[in-house]
């Protein structure tokens, strides 16, 4: 009946941990789904994100340019000197940057030719100028807008490499012909160093720490204009893109402005504008940052299921434990209550016995008497070893330690009440003359040692009556250290029981079948004992060579060595 329901709970239990780990895996996989679906939407957002935000630093930039080269246009169209450098002292006073240009200058026709004056912006005037070779596009296209005057301008809107950092406006009449054109040129420190990082920093904000830009223009080949302080060239594996310098707002039809889809277009994004601004995130891309948070949330997902099997396992683990030790302190309270009983009817019989005048002769009262001595003797030494026990669990093994001989405690151990036990047992004894001496508890020392040697009668003298003790002086590095073995030639502890020898109230299957006396509870004593002095004790044994317990305990220190030893009582 007891095995039947033992084993329904076992069966139970291990159908609930299965449930658990299959529940577990499950809830793995639908995480794993999961995150991996945020994470794609996670991408699509910031990808979104950073997109519109490059796309209002765009028209911001664009329109920075516009603005201000409408602003310095001349509208009149009488005196354009006058009115462009008028205009342009009214734009300076009205707080703009006037860095943003390097140089400003008016192209007016003179015939087939086109006349160049550039504004001196100290005295505010113009100065007559030959072409710059970096205008050398501009002219060019304006020369050959001057020959097809009225008609639809041609190609020359084109930009080209020249077209890298300047661009004209023209003036136009009412009737929209070309009376002449302002051409301006971006100052590039200025650009590069506070036009767009105050841009990038207004538009991105703070996440524009995070990524790597680039301008290029979309030449062929391209031009650097601006890189910030983390970019390395990034190419078409940027995150996103954007054209800047598109001033078809302000320059309808395109003249002047950049073409989509020409052969110097460059990067996968689409748009106007003479450059590209390519953005990356620093960790190499979005894509990259999103599946590096993906592992971490997998890693810690993982880390929270790992955690949870382990609480299981520890859970299992120990109800199983505590199942153990419930079932072998239920064993324990039989086993002693069975052997408080033999010893108790044994006296009382004996008491009976002599009460009634039984033993009519001297040698019967005699042998009652020794049995009640014995038998007191035994319950005396069980009820002993509960109460130390018991202290031993509340912290109290050993009293106040004192140097002790090992050699007296051995000689005590051997003397007293083993022979009762088994009066036709052979003890053979070895023990060093020059033992050191321990610092510690002599009468706790004599129970574990006799624990070990009255184990050694009851179990180890099945085959024969022969037990030993030996004690040595062994040396671990410094440490010197006194050793006792305790030997028998019995049958030995199978090697499943090994382990579990030191368990409080752990008995052996044939200290069980055959009945020999016993609580479960003298190994355990002799290991707490042990270890209450510094230290261990072993257990070797084999089916055919018997059982041996070896103790080792560290020798006291060497002031100790030479005086008077306290033996145990
Ligand atoms: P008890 O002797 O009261 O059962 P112990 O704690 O002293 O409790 O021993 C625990 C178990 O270890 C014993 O029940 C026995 O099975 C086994 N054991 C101890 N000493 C020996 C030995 N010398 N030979 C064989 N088995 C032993």
């Amino acid at each position: 009946m007891q095995i039947d329901s033992n084993r329904k709970r076992t069966v139970l239990s291990w159908l609930f941990v299965t449930a658990l780990l299959a529940l577990c895996g499950v809830l793995g996989a639908l995480q794993f789904r999961w995150i991996g679906e945020v994470s794609i939407a996670e991408r699509e957002r910031l990808r979104k994100t950073l997109q519109m935000s490059l796309d209002r630093l765009s028209s911001d930039f664009n329109a920075e340019l516009w603005s201000a080269s409408q602003a310095i246009v001349p509208a009149r169209q009488q005196n354009l000197a006058q009115e462009l450098t008028a205009q342009y002292e009214q734009w300076k006073k009205g707080g703009h940057a006037t860095a943003l240009f390097r140089r400003i200058g008016l192209a007016e026709p003179t015939g087939e030719e086109v006349s160049l004056r550039i504004l001196d912006p100290k005295q505010g005037d113009l100065q007559p100028a030959g072409w710059p070779e970096e205008w050398k596009g501009i002219r060019a296209r304006m020369e050959g807008r001057l020959n097809r005057q009225g008609q639809a301008p041609p190609d020359a809107g084109a930009f080209g490499m020249y077209d890298v950092w300047s661009f004209e406006a023209p003036v136009m009449d009412f009737g929209r012909r070309e009376l002449g054109w302002v051409v301006f040129e971006l100052n590039p420190e200025y650009v590069r160093e506070t036009l767009l990082p105050e841009l990038l920093q207004r538009d991105l904000g703070a996440v524009s720490q995070d990524y790597q830009v680039e301008v290029l223009t979309r030449s062929t080949p391209a031009v650097p204009i601006y890189q910030n302080p983390m970019a390395s060239s990034i190419g078409h594996t940027g995150d996103a893109y954007v054209s800047l310098f598109d001033l078809r707002i302000g320059f309808p039809g395109g003249r002047g402005g950049g073409r989509r889809g020409g052969a110097g277009d460059r990067g996968p994004g689409p748009g106007f504008g003479r450059w590209q601004m390519s953005v990356r995130h620093r960790n190499g891309s979005l894509e990259a940052v999103v599946a590096r948070t993906r592992m971490l949330n997998l890693l810690v997902t993982a880390g929270v299921l790992i955690l949870m099997l382990a609480s299981v396992a520890a859970l299992f683990h120990f109800t199983r434990r505590a199942q153990k030790l419930a079932q072998l302190q239920l064993d324990f309270v039989a086993g002693v209550s069975h052997e408080l009983r033999t010893p108790l009817t044994v006296i009382h019989t004996a008491a009976y016995n002599l009460r009634g005048k039984m033993a009519n002769n001297p040698a019967q009262v005699e042998r009652y008497g020794t049995l009640i001595q014995q038998e007191s003797g035994r319950l005396k030494d069980m009820v002993e070893q509960l109460l130390r026990f018991s202290s031993a669990n509340a912290g109290h093994v050993i009293q106040q330690p004192e140097p002790v001989s090992m050699d007296a405690v051995i000689a005590q151990a051997t003397e007293s009440g083993l022979a009762p036990l088994a009066p036709e047992c052979v003890l053979e004894k070895h023990v060093d003359p020059d033992l050191p001496v321990v610092l510690g508890d002599g009468t706790a020392l004599k129970q574990a040692l006799q624990n070990l040697l009255s184990n050694a009668i009851k179990y180890g003298t099945e085959g024969g009556n022969w037990i030993g003790i030996t004690a040595s002086r062994v040396s671990a590095g410094s440490q010197q250290i006194v050793e006792v073995r305790v030997q028998d030639h019995g049958p030995g502890i199978p090697q499943d029981e090994q382990a579990h020898v030191f368990d409080p109230f752990f008995r052996g299957r044939r200290a069980k079948q055959d009945q020999v006396h016993g609580t479960g509870l003298g190994l355990n004593l002799v290991k707490k004992i042990v270890e209450a002095h510094g230290g261990s004790v072993a257990v070797r044994s084999d089916a055919r060579k018997g059982t041996e317990f070896i103790v080792q305990l560290p020798a006291a220190p060497a002031e100790y060595q030479n005086g008077f030893a306290h033996t145990a009582d």
